[in-house]
């Protein structure tokens, strides 16, 4: 096939109103406004003209009294944070600028992982199952012009947030902790011995603030002063009735080829109410890439081809839409004591992924007993506080796979190479079984898996292998060589480390500190966390 050339205009054929305003208009909760409402700060990214705000500042005296050991700023995921500490004992306040309540839309999570609710005692097993709406077997990945592969038990578990987040906020309050809604987060004054956050109409102080207010925290959005993000997955979708078939997922499918500079990935699974479907890409932020409003023009351009029904036939639930912005420096590093950003503000996630709470729940035992550990050794400091957000290699390497799904704005590519280059590693992975498979599939990347697979493709398709390069370029290439190796080292290190853990007991409380956060870190920037279940 001939190169595409480059060109991002999106004919939008669609007339007066769009697609996307005539389906969007009749579906309760005005989503087209919330869509264009993100679609301005997308914009805003692009363009480079957010306001980078000022919101943390220091102080050199002493606050003369400390009301909480913990203040956490934001509560959809803050909360599942705050449970876990206020039942352990520690003071918390739980500040959220609206009112804490789940989202209608569930979250898609692997069984496996959901076990921690148990394990840290927020949720019975009871509990636990009630939150489950929604369960589906087998999912299917299926590239352009390649085998489809099928897996179980992955993702393919629907969490209500509506009623995980009201549990959780029950098993809060009955802890002790303190529920502050309709308080939003203004600024925040650091002191050598606490913080001063400043919410709705009054101060709240505590040792240490958690910033739990998302990808656009005013805290974040300080820290990484106006810096364009280096990648960006638009993810656009709904929740609808009415399909033929609602009984198996995708959990990443493509049929087109390189449009405007995109490859368009999809992913679908029955939801409680409906189907939910979903089209996302991997983009840079140019000013050139298109709005959420466009890409939704051509969701629902392409979706009677995707699922093999009529518009007509769909009702529709609800419109679902995010922009995830991914930095290569991550996780976040702050340059201020006393504060640390957990869940999306965090930029502790897959630049592949917009499974944030996934990856929340994959790290909560080991978050919070850090957080514990911090607060019991007083080890506050910007340096102990990043130890608990570590360099993980394993998510390190995922940004060359991300280079590999996205085009450049002004890059030549074959239509097809995505599609080649996918259905080529898929196969392989498939080939080599599910212990290589499904940690991959799950944000886990492990090096023997990685190690087997790079092998399995440079041998098998050694074209593909050699047209990454020109698309990549040498310099990722090389930064990604240095991961590689990384993950090697701590994927070695890691069982030599832990035997040693033994003979540190008699170690003062600060070194045990970085000795577990070491350990920590090794053990889930190798992937090792992740046992497989066969
Ligand atoms: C379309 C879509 C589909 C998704 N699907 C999945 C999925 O299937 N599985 C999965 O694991 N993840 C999924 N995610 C990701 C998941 O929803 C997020 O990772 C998760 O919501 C992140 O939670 P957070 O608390 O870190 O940030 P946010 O969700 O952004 O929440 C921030 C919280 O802070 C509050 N807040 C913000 N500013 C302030 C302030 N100034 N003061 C006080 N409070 C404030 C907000 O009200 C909110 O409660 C999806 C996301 C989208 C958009």
């Amino acid at each position: 096939m001939p190169p595409v050339s480059p060109s991002v205009v999106i004919v939008d054929s669609t007339t007066n109103p769009s697609l996307t305003e005539q389906i969007l208009a009749p579906v309760p909760g005005n989503p087209l406004a919330s869509l264009r409402r993100v679609d301005h700060l997308w914009r805003s990214l692009r363009e480079q003209t957010r306001p980078i705000p000022a919101v943390v500042q220091s102080h050199a005296l002493p606050l003369e009294t400390v009301e909480w050991d913990v203040v956490i700023c934001g509560g959809t995921l803050g909360i599942l944070v705050g449970a876990t500490l206020a039942q352990q004992g520690w003071r918390v306040a739980l500040l959220e600028r609206g009112t804490l309540r789940g989202r209608e839309q569930e979250w898609n999570i692997s069984r496996r992982e959901l076990q921690t609710f148990v394990t840290l005692g927020l949720l019975t097993e009871a509990e636990l199952a009630q939150a489950i709406a929604t369960t589906y077997n087998p999912a299917r990945i299926s590239f352009l012009g390649g085998t489809e592969v099928w897996v179980k038990d992955v993702l393919n578990i629907g969490v209500d947030p509506v009623y995980l987040l009201a549990t959780l906020k029950q098993k809060f309050l009955a802890a002790g902790g303190e529920l502050f809604e309709h308080t939003p987060f203004q600024s925040l004054m650091g002191h050598p011995n606490g913080v001063q956050v400043q919410a709705g109409d009054r101060p709240f102080t505590a040792r240490l603030a958690i910033d739990a207010m998302g990808h656009f925290s005013p805290i974040v959005q300080q820290a990484r002063q106006g810096r364009s993000p280096d990648a960006v997955c638009l993810v656009v979708g709904s929740c609808a009735q009415g399909f033929p078939a609602n009984s198996t997922g995708d959990l990443i499918a493509t049929f087109t080829p390189i449009q405007h500079q995109c490859q368009y990935f999809w992913e679908a699974f029955p939801a409680r109410d409906g189907r939910t479907t979903y089209l996302f890409t991997y983009v840079d932020a140019h000013p050139d890439r298109p709005s959420l409003e466009t890409l939704f023009n051509e969701y629902l351009r392409l979706l009677p081809t995707y699922q093999g029904v009529e518009l007509a036939q769909l009702q529709f639930q609800r419109a679902l839409f995010g922009v995830f912005p991914a930095y290569r420096q991550s996780p976040l590093r702050l340059e201020w004591d006393r504060i640390l950003p957990v869940g999306d503000s965090s930029g502790g996630q897959s630049p592949l992924s917009f499974g944030g709470f996934g990856a929340m729940v994959r790290h909560l035992q080991r978050l919070t007993s850090g957080i514990q550990d911090a607060l019991q050794a007083d080890l506050l400091d910007r340096r102990a506080l990043a130890a608990l957000q570590p360099y993980q290699p394993n998510l390190s390497v995922t940004w060359l796979f991300q280079q590999t799904m996205s085009v450049g704005i002004d890059q030549q590519t074959t239509p097809n190479q995505i599609n080649d280059l996918l259905a080529g590693i898929f196969q392989d992975m498939a080939g080599l079984g599910d212990p290589v498979l499904k940690p991959f599939l799950q944000d886990v990347v492990q090096f023997p898996a990685l190690f087997q697979t790079l092998a399995q493709t440079a041998i098998r398709h050694p074209r593909l292998v050699l047209q990454v390069i020109p698309q990549v370029g040498v310099l990722s290439l090389t930064e990604w060589l240095g991961h590689y190796l990384n993950l090697a080292r701590y994927a070695a290190l890691y069982p030599i480390a832990q035997r040693f853990l033994r003979s540190t007991q008699a170690f003062p409380p600060q070194m045990q500190y970085y000795f577990r956060r070491w350990l920590d870190a090794l053990a889930y920037g190798s992937g090792q966390d992740y046992e497989h279940e066969g």
